[in-house]
């Protein structure tokens, strides 16, 4: 780690410039997967009573990296100057100069309102997922063409926009990509995207503590309700009946409504027939898997949000050899890159070829790839916890995580199905499984600790395949 010696300074002078290349290549190096291309329009304001305080222009990167980021890039900052900073991301340079007075902790700090804990958990919308970082190809043409109808003409396009397909194609990313063009446009505009587990969740609480008419003022006077994985309503009666209301409300107030699925309408088990003649009544466009030139700019654009640099024949090599979804060929990607890391080679088609050896494997267990087993150690090693422990029933919650981020490690790189993960595990089913992968996608977007967790238990695992 590089370490300056700066620190003997008693006043806050760090040059401005080499302080954020020192910052970016401090975590391009440690967080590699936290890095982004627009990391360099990151403006440092100096230090100021022990606090570094980093100009952001645009809403969303602030709001992102305040709450994603800020532990990082805090410990880049100490490591680099040898100083107890703390960091401050501010969207404007006159904003919040602190004082000695000024706890650094304040709750100015994490930018949002507090004191609601039953919206607690609502979504943060990643930078990544605009409209300028998707690429548009055969299978999704007609759902980015209604997404970016409904961001400029929101309530009068399509209402509601009704977007399905299998995993990893790219409905969160449009869902989320409407929700910031409309931000950038009126930065003002209410916007309610949330999860449906969030919605069933929230509503649950609302019945319980008696604060519906908290919930439901929240749900109705949003100008945009974006609700993601709207099939979690299957068999969920009672909140199936608050979103109708929800739904009826918004509707003929002329608010826009955005819903992603795994399934159009009419196939989504055990949702009553009132929902799904409301949820056609708008457009229903699906996403299918993207085609191979698709898939190469996908990972030519994933590549440059990174900053990573890609020879020609990778991208097109990573995109004959996996096909199924895009999530997939991300991770394709990062293992490319972890290889090139872990043996601190530069990536070339060769290295690409040896990443991606039997990807997708043969059982796992084809040489070159961490079988379950290796994962398992792997994970009872980094987690301290014991395999009978890992293999039990148990839910608390110091089993139960490494348990999901073992199914997720071995579904990324086995090629067990979900059932034979399920199978290791105490036989759990394949919805299990299932549920654990989504989970801990998910948590990774909105947590670093876990997220670097997992991607250091990730290195281990190719840097031992590698040696085997
Ligand atoms: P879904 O919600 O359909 O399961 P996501 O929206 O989470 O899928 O997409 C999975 C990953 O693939 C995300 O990182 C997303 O940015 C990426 N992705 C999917 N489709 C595209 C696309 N057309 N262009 C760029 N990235 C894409
Ligand atoms: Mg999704």
């Amino acid at each position: 780690m590089k370490k300056s010696n700066r620190a003997s300074s008693n006043h806050d002078f760090i040059p401005e410039t080499t302080l954020r290349t020192d910052l970016i290549t401090y975590l391009r190096h440690n967080y590699p997967s936290t890095c982004r291309h627009w990391f360099d329009d990151i403006e440092p304001l100096g230090v100021v009573n022990g606090v570094l305080r980093l100009l952001v222009q645009e809403p969303v990167q602030l709001r992102y990296l305040q709450r994603v980021c800020t532990e990082q890039f805090t410990e880049a900052a100490q490591a680099i100057t040898g100083r107890l900073l703390s960091v401050r991301f501010v969207g404007d340079a006159l904003e919040s100069v602190p004082s000695a007075t000024d706890s650094v902790d304040s709750d100015s700090l994490s930018g949002e309102e507090d004191g609601n804990p039953l919206f607690s958990d609502e979504m943060l919308l990643s930078p990544d997922y605009s409209f300028d970082n998707f690429v548009v190809g055969p299978g999704n043409r007609l759902a980015h063409a209604a997404a970016v109808a409904v961001a400029d003409n929101p309530g009068r396009a399509y209402n509601p926009i009704f977007i399905h397909g299998g995993v990893g194609l790219g409905k969160t990313h449009l869902l989320q990509a409407i929700c910031q063009a409309i931000l950038k446009r009126q930065p003002s505009a209410k916007i309610c995207y949330t999860s449906c587990s969030n919605f069933i969740d929230w509503y649950i609480a609302g019945v319980k503590a008696g604060r519906m008419t908290e919930f439901r003022s929240r749900f109705r006077s949003t100008d945009l309700l974006v609700i993601d994985d709207i099939h979690f309503l299957a068999k969920r009666e009672q909140s199936q009946e608050e979103f109708f209301h929800t739904f009826n409300a918004l509707y003929q107030s002329g608010r826009q409504i955005v819903l992603s699925s795994d399934a159009p309408p009419n196939d989504i088990p055990d949702l009553e027939e009132r929902l799904v003649s409301r949820f056609n009544c708008g457009l229903v466009a699906r996403v299918d898997r993207p085609c191979f030139e698709t898939r190469v700019s996908i990972l030519q654009s994933k590549a440059a949000l990174q900053k990573l640099e890609l020879p020609v024949e990778v991208p097109a090599y990573v995109a004959a050899k996996v096909d199924s979804n895009v999530r997939e060929l991300e991770g394709a990607l990062t293992r490319v890159r972890g290889f090139a890391m872990a043996s601190g080679q530069p990536i070339t088609l060769q290295l690409a070829k040896n990443a991606l050896t039997d990807e997708p494997g043969s059982g796992g267990e084809a040489s070159g790839h961490p079988s379950i087993q290796t994962i398992i150690e792997a994970v009872t090693h980094y987690y301290d916890i014991k395999l009978t422990d890992l293999l039990s029933k148990r839910r608390h919650k110091s089993i139960a995580l490494p348990r999901q981020v073992c199914m997720w490690l071995a579904r990324r790189h086995t090629r067990f199905s979900l059932e034979e993960i399920g199978g290791y595990f105490g036989g759990r089913d394949h919805t299990t499984v299932m549920h654990a992968v989504r989970q801990i996608t998910s948590k990774r977007e909105q947590d670093p600790a876990l997220a670097s967790d997992v991607e250091r238990i990730e290195r281990t695992l190719l840097e031992e395949s590698e040696a085997e």
